[in-house]
């Protein structure tokens, strides 16, 4: 069995330990040379050039991604010629456009803020005035980590994005949503494999930064049965809506009454389960080869009362977090540390740490102070 995983980022980099166990041959299509997962066997390509990636996957059963990226053109050439890709082109537009992912979700009867399209100022302001005078603009596409997410309070403060093409003619426009007074944010995982058996991992609460994922607890704290029902509802009935195959992540808002409003979709391994590598029976990577070979899916049982995952965010000054294993290692034996083998740049997800405890107070406390060694 040979899984292609295109994109050679920290994700396919993950993939490769549960591949390794279970004797399925990984290969990945990585931008350049030297990328996170070049540990597996890695041929170099545009992921954008339609016979680069074809050659890549007749090597391969089943066509599965790191990112989101690869466009419609590529993944329909692919289609076209008998590749299976996992998820399909279809579910993965809904993933690649946010404007495109609000549509279908809208339709599809999820619960998302209330949003519209903007191409002007005047449109902003319009949308301003019926929302208390603030909102959220996104690009729709290529933004990550919260790049391309922007509060604004005046129909003056995207001006350079209306400037975009994107926003001009019959392009796109611009994503405008009601900004959210979330209590708190969510995310629920599931994987879904082509035959239709869907599995769910515990409800989570993530702690963004900065529009980046900083911290994960799992399960949620204080999470009522109801409100974890209510958010692996909502994912099974998303992955079953859309047809995805493989994991889904689900980033939701919990407001103040209790109620859960999609904000984002992930239709691969996402940060915010990056704690089931160490604190779940079956890890998100383990599932999604499973799902994307259609196998039986695992256990998403956790292994502990409380997981807690801290992002490395950035890496140490000075040299790499492994130039600080001695001290790290030496001090917190009970943390799993994971290193992406990637250079230390300022706001860079250069790794993380997960710690199991009996509450999530201990296990976040303890995956705290190991991530504080790598950090700069
Ligand atoms: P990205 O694709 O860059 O991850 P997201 O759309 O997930 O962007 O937004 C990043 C973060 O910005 C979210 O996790 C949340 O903290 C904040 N955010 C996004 N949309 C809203 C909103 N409508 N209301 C309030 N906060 C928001």
């Amino acid at each position: 069995m040979r899984v292609g995983v295109i994109g050679g980022g920290q994700l396919a980099r993950m993939m490769i330990p549960p591949a390794v166990a279970l004797g399925i041959e990984l290969r990945v299509l990585a931008e350049e040379t030297g990328m996170s997962a070049s540990l597996a066997a890695t041929a170099v390509g545009d992921y954008r050039d339609s016979a680069a990636v074809l050659r890549f996957a007749r090597e391969v059963d089943v066509v599965t991604f790191d990112h989101e990226h690869v466009p419609q053109e590529v993944l329909l050439a692919l289609v076209a010629e008998g590749v299976a890709v996992r998820p399909g082109p279809h579910a993965l537009a809904v993933a690649q456009d946010k404007i495109v992912m609000r549509e279908r979700l809208s339709a599809l009867g999820v619960p998302v803020p209330s949003w519209g399209v903007v191409r002007k100022r005047s449109e902003l302001a319009a949308f301003l005035m019926r929302h208390g005078g603030r909102a959220v603009v996104k690009t729709p596409r290529g933004g990550y980590d919260g790049k391309g997410v922007r509060v604004v309070r005046d129909e003056a403060d995207v001006d350079d994005w209306f400037a975009t093409p994107a926003a001009q003619g019959t392009g796109p426009g611009l994503l405008v949503e009601e900004l959210v007074p979330f209590r708190r944010e969510l995310a629920q995982s599931v994987a879904r494999r082509p035959s239709g058996e869907v599995r769910a991992w515990p409800l989570v609460e993530t702690v963004q930064r900065d529009g980046v994922c900083a911290e994960v607890a799992a399960p949620a704290t204080g999470a009522t049965e109801g409100l974890g029902e209510a958010a692996r509802e909502l994912a099974v009935g998303i992955a079953e809506g859309l047809d995805v195959t493989g994991v889904l992540a689900v980033e939701l808002f919990e407001t103040g009454e209790g109620r859960l409003l999609v904000n984002e979709l992930a239709m691969r391994p996402h940060n915010t389960g990056h704690w089931s590598i160490d604190g779940a029976v079956t890890s998100q990577f383990e599932q999604h080869l499973r799902a994307v070979l259609d196998l039986p899916l695992g256990d998403t049982s956790a292994l502990a009362p409380a997981a807690a995952m801290v992002n490395v965010l950035g890496g140490p000054a000075s040299g790499s977090m492994l130039d600080r294993y001695p001290e790290a290692l030496g001090a917190h034996p009970e943390a799993k540390v994971h290193f992406y083998a990637k250079a230390s740049r300022p706001g860079r997800k250069v790794g993380h740490v997960t710690a199991l405890g009996a509450d999530a107070a201990s296990a976040l406390a303890r995956a705290r102070a190991a991530a504080a060694y790598f950090e700069a």
